[in-house]
């Protein structure tokens, strides 16, 4: 399955962000691009975790790319997408890697978690377990709602630990795709500090939103 995603990837060989041809030798994405991607240096702090990271932010050709990979049926995207973020966190001392769920009925509708898919694939690079923790509870659209306070509002018990051997004691990465307000990667931290997690680190592809917070 991996391996048809790469033949996908990688034929025609298109730059997956800014969709120019690849030249011999050049692999996923084009030079202009991995020269003038958007800030690379961000590290938000996040409650309950040790801080999120992210290896862009999430506008021009990466908002693009992001969106075509979550609506436009290019699962493949995450074998790029992961390294990116394993090589932003340098040495983490996680022992395993885990992401927060979309519900089920998105997951059925599109065909695949893209936060699943990034954790996979972070995990394989970073030589780390990748292991199902949470599961979402049925809520309305965070999308929806665009102020802090009324996302933290609807977010509140938003997940349940599915396996809670797995999480106690230990310390978790903790993958999504975009950080807005960090709302929902805090109650999935909280959920898992609660089950008993030592510790929860952060780490997304993509940093959207209003603060620029480089701690
Ligand atoms: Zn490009």
């Amino acid at each position: 399955m991996i391996r048809d995603w790469l033949l996908d990837l990688f034929f025609p060989p298109k730059c997956i962000f800014c969709g120019r041809l690849l030249r011999e030798g050049e692999r996923a994405y084009c030079p202009d691009c991995r020269d003038n991607l958007p800030e690379r240096d961000w590290k938000r702090p996040v409650r309950h975790t040790g801080g999120c990271v992210a290896p862009l932010r999430y506008e021009g050709v990466v908002r693009d790319a992001i969106l075509r990979y979550k609506f436009g049926g290019r699962p493949h995207y995450a074998v790029v997408f992961g390294p990116m973020i394993a090589a932003k966190l340098g040495d983490c001392s996680a022992e395993l890697v885990t992401w927060v769920p979309v519900s089920r009925g998105r997951k059925f509708g599109r065909g695949y978690d893209q936060a699943q898919l990034l954790a996979e694939e972070t995990a394989k690079a970073l030589h780390l377990p990748c292991v199902r923790t949470l599961q979402k509870r049925y809520r309305p659209k965070q999308s929806r709602m665009r102020d802090r306070a009324a996302r933290q509002a609807n977010i509140a018990g938003a997940f349940r630990v599915v396996n809670p051997e797995a999480v106690r004691d230990r310390h978790i990465l903790l993958i999504d795709d975009i950080c807005t307000t960090g709302a929902t990667l805090s109650e999935a931290a909280l959920t898992l500090r609660t089950a008993g997690a030592a510790e929860v680190s952060g780490a997304v592809l993509a940093m959207a939103g209003e603060t620029r917070n480089s701690r």
